[in-house]
């Protein structure tokens, strides 16, 4: 615990601050570019809205949060978890009183936490700014937590140039806003440095390219709540489909979460083809999109990833906020009817040139650099702002 004021040597302290997974791959290289700058007192302050998944990114990054506000809860409710992010993350903030706050992309905790500070009235930077899909239910809450996000910000860094697009029509200034890439680029080139340097660091996925030697592979993730229920049955009802190949192996790595774990174990168990496993490490995962054919996924990090890796992504939503991929090729909303999702598949296997079109797409989300950019930009505010 720090014993709060400015921060080391008169440097400019900056809290950044995350609770998910996702969050931490996408903000990790955002902490390295920040200190490898020198002019900056870093402090990581963690929610832990997720807990196991969020604690192997620290672990791969050798991240060590300043404040650790271990809030995840079993079914808690948005509210509960919204009041606790917001009463603790601000008396963080009474703590560790820093000059500026990183927040990330759309999650509970960058809302509140936005909110802890402008009561404060301590200046927000936005990561990943300026998604919207125009809907306040889907994805559900997080337009709206990102919505709030980026009216109490003061610098939005937006991955693309449709994210900025989307704030200047919110009125957002010009000048608040930096197209800088998405920092989950960042995250995957270092994360392929690694597996490259040591590929004993991606144990799980070596083993099951052994046992499913001259297959194809789908790699597969679904979690979104818009999901559950009818969402995951009909997913799981393509994947049935889909395993009567022989040419294909599927794998999948579940969440704890009993509504996505429990459906897909019930439907999916007995056949040979199909790895139901336990949720992968980074690198690990990175790995499982590098050695895929196709994936298969409702997540909004990985439309971002695979493409990097000439993967076709196919998406099991009706709408997304990354239309970004859809436009330049390299993924396709396939919904949640489990015969549109096994037919587009079934395509990509059989056709190679449209699997090649989809393959070799350029990739809209940025070169890798996003981090460093957005350290240039911080560092920018505080010489000139
Ligand atoms: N991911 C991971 N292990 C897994 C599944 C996903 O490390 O078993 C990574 C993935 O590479 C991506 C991020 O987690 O960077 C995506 O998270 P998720 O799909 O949970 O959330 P979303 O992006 O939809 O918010």
């Amino acid at each position: 615990m720090s014993d709060g004021g400015r921060g080391a040597k008169g440097k400019s302290r900056i809290v950044v601050t995350f609770g998910t997974r996702p969050e931490a791959i996408k903000m990790f290289p955002v902490v390295f570019a920040l200190r490898a700058a020198g002019r900056f007192d870093v402090k990581v302050v963690v929610t832990a809205q997720h807990r196991e998944l969020l604690d192997s990114v620290l672990a791969l990054a050798s991240l060590s949060p300043e404040l650790d506000l271990d809030l995840m809860q079993p079914d808690q409710s948005l509210d509960a978890l919204a009041t606790r992010i917001l009463t603790r993350f601000g008396a963080a903030l009474d703590a560790l009183r820093p000059d500026r706050v990183l927040v990330h992309g759309d999650t509970l905790t960058t809302m509140m936490a936005s909110l802890a500070c402008y009561f404060r009235r301590i200046p927000v930077g936005h990561v990943e700014a300026g998604l919207r899909s125009g809907d306040i239910y889907s994805p559900w809450p997080e337009e709206v937590n990102r919505k709030v996000t980026g009216v109490v910000a003061d610098l939005h860094f937006a991955p693309t140039e449709t994210a900025a697009s989307a704030l200047r029509a919110e009125n957002v200034a010009a000048d608040a806003i930096h197209v800088t890439g998405n920092t989950v680029i960042d995250a995957l080139h270092y994360a392929q440095a690694r597996i490259t340097a040591d590929p004993s660091l991606a144990p799980t996925i070596a083993t099951l390219r052994e046992r499913f030697a001259g297959k194809r592979i789908i790699a597969v993730t679904a979690h979104r709540r818009e999901n559950f229920g009818k969402g995951m049955a009909q997913i799981a009802e393509a994947l049935q489909e889909l395993a009567r190949r022989d040419d294909i192996a599927i794998i999948y790595p579940l969440r704890p979460n009993p509504n996505v774990g429990g459906v897909m174990r019930q439907a999916l168990c007995g056949y040979d083809n199909i790895a139901l496993i336990e949720p992968l490490d980074y690198l690990d995962f990175v790995a499982m999109m590098a050695a895929s054919d196709i994936v298969l996924t409702d997540s909004g990090g990985i439309q971002e990833e695979a493409p990097s890796l000439g993967k076709p992504v196919l998406v099991m939503r009706d709408t997304t906020e990354r239309p970004e991929g859809v436009a330049a090729g390299t993924a396709r909303l396939v919904g949640t009817d489990a015969r549109v999702i096994a037919e587009q598949a079934t395509r990509l296997l059989d056709d190679r040139s449209a699997y090649l079109a989809m393959s070799r797409a350029h990739n809209p989300y940025g070169n890798g650099q996003a981090a460093r950019r957005i350290a240039e930009i911080v560092t920018n505010m505080l010489d000139h702002g």
